[in-house]
């Protein structure tokens, strides 16, 4: 009989466990030293070892032949509360036996010493759904238990169990996992069961999953099932269904590039193929949400991010779009979504809202300006103040001078617009190192035009251009310009150094620069100046 790969792959150790580290060591050291709790709660989100870890606990405390706190497994207490034949480990759901008779037949077994193995065990899951009076009955065993009794409460809705309970548990917190570490154990479990699994599937998987281990297997067997051949993202959509979904990408990738007629093919495509047009703004707006979450939070965004693209679309999409053109598309999703009427004509809003999208230079809206205003200052900040900062270029070309060595190298017009800074990168940088510094330095970061400091990106290396010497002096500190290399590099995925320049002293190497260049042309007998 074929077995569901969640069960297959529940874990049997406290070693197997994912994601819970805190949890399984601190119950592993419970048992070696022998300091077991007569009551234990363990609360957290669906699917992320609850349950699991119940199971190894009880058969860890009655396992003949412990492994350094994990259970054997093979032992004959082992085998038969894994067989579920041993009468002394009860597992009970609370939600389908959660009357007060029900825990009174608890409570009168409790007291008989077990008769199997050493401990009686009682897991009990979904605790919360308890009736008042089951509660109290449970509280009186709870209260006074004989020695040879553990209970073990589930929940995953800790603020329904009532405090007198509570009180008297041992309370375990269940963690999400993360979508690195359901991917990891989803290529594990392909790997055990010669599932080609493509890595970029797993990871779509793996959000899919939303920190839930097991609802992550159960997808990975329900598309290894429907497809013949490898596991694909591809593959991964068109068998949960969401084909459409993973076109919301595609659509946002068609109004970053402000391909109109590219948008409206998508969705005359969708369209005709029975997608329902507010479904499709409802994945759009997630999409624009999710990316607006990626732009604040870089690194907590992209686990956050739902199922709708993978990693790499949707940081290319971030890179894409400034903020203020994701709020004006937010806003102009949830406006039209906000005019459909039942058999009311939503193709024709559904088209129009997004040529309004693709071309924000047709809307005279505050929301559009405000997105074409803050992609201008982005670009001026990230940039294009080197124009006006650059010292004036000697008239006549000579050798490089000793003294001009500490001056930065002079910029030519091309090189100046930053190859390398995605949109809106110096805004987001300078809002994270005002919360990484201290004042007074702090408050030189912001993005406005005027500020004290400005960030220019050029292969590899931030300028920070201050506006006087005593700003320069100021930032112009090992460790502050350290903290804003790890906040740059920490954003771009890739080493960044960082350079403080006074904007007010380049005019001064200029001087030295044409002294120098006067003293030569008196000299020319000694030193060669021209070419
Ligand atoms: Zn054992």
């Amino acid at each position: 009989m074929y077995q569901a790969l969640y069960r297959k792959y529940r874990p049997q150790t406290f070693d197997e466990v994912v994601g819970q580290l805190g949890v399984t060591q601190t119950l592993k050291t419970q048992l070696r030293t022998g300091r077991l709790s007569h009551a234990y709660l363990f609360t957290g989100s669906r699917g992320t070892g609850k349950t699991s870890c119940a199971k190894i606990l009880a058969k860890a405390v009655n396992c003949l032949n412990p492994q350094d706190g994990n259970p054997c497994n093979t032992c004959a207490a082992c085998r038969s509360i894994d067989a579920g034949s041993c009468m002394d480990v009860l597992e009970i759901d609370a939600a389908s036996n959660n009357g007060v008779d029900n825990v009174r037949d608890l409570r009168d077994d409790a007291i008989y010493t077990p008769s199997e193995v050493q401990r009686r065990v009682y897991i009990i899951d979904e605790v919360h759904m308890l009736s008042i009076s089951a509660f109290n009955a449970l509280l009186k065993i709870i209260e006074e238990p004989p020695e040879h009794l553990i209970f073990i409460l589930a929940t995953t809705e800790l603020h329904k169990v009532p405090a007198t309970i509570l009180s008297r548990c041992q309370r375990f917190s269940f963690r999400r996992i993360s979508p690195e570490d359901v991917a990891t154990r989803l290529q594990y479990v392909a790997s055990q069961e010669h599932i080609s699994l493509e890595p970029q599937a797993a990871m779509v998987l793996a959000r899919m999953a939303d920190g839930a281990l097991r609802d992550g297997v159960s997808l990975l067997d329900q598309c290894a099932s429907a497809t013949p051949g490898p596991v694909t993202p591809e593959a991964v959509y068109q068998c949960l269904g969401l084909a459409g979904e993973q076109k919301a990408a595609e659509l946002m990738a068609a109004i970053a590039g402000k391909h109109t007629r590219q948008a409206l093919e998508l969705f005359d495509q969708l369209y005709a193929s029975g997608k329902d047009v507010s479904a499709l703004l409802d994945e759009l707006c997630a999409l624009a949400r999710d990316l607006l979450v990626l732009k604040t939070a870089p690194k907590a965004g992209l686990s956050m991010l739902s199922g709708v693209s993978t990693q790499e679309e949707a940081v290319s999409l971030r890179d894409r779009l400034s903020t203020g053109e994701l709020i004006r598309i937010l806003k102009t999703l949830q406006q039209t979504a906000a005019g459909f009427t039942r058999g009311g004509k939503n193709r024709l809003d559904g088209e129009l809202c997004l040529i309004r999208l693709c071309e924000p230079a047709l809307s005279l809206e505050p929301e559009a300006i405000n997105a074409r205003l803050t992609r201008l200052e982005e670009a001026l900040a990230s940039g294009a103040r080197l124009h006006q900062a650059a010292p004036q270029a000697p008239e006549e070309e000579g050798p490089p001078l000793p003294d001009d060595r500490e001056a930065p190298p002079e910029i030519s017009e091309e090189e100046a617009v930053p190859q390398d800074a995605p949109v809106g990168f110096w805004t987001d940088l300078a809002a994270r190192v005002r919360g990484e510094l201290v004042p007074p330095v702090s408050g030189f970061f912001t993005s406005t035009p005027d500020a004290p400091v400005q960030g220019a990106l050029r292969n590899g290396c931030l300028e920070l251009q201050c506006v006087n010497s005593f700003v320069h002096d100021t930032v112009n500190k090992p460790e502050i310009l350290q903290r804003i290399a790890q906040c740059a590099s920490g954003m771009l995925g890739h080493p960044v150094r960082v350079l403080a320049v006074d904007l007010q002293a380049k005019p001064k190497t200029g001087e030295n620069l044409q002294a120098l260049l006067e003293f030569g042309k008196k000299h020319s007998d000694i030193m060669k100046v021209k070419n």
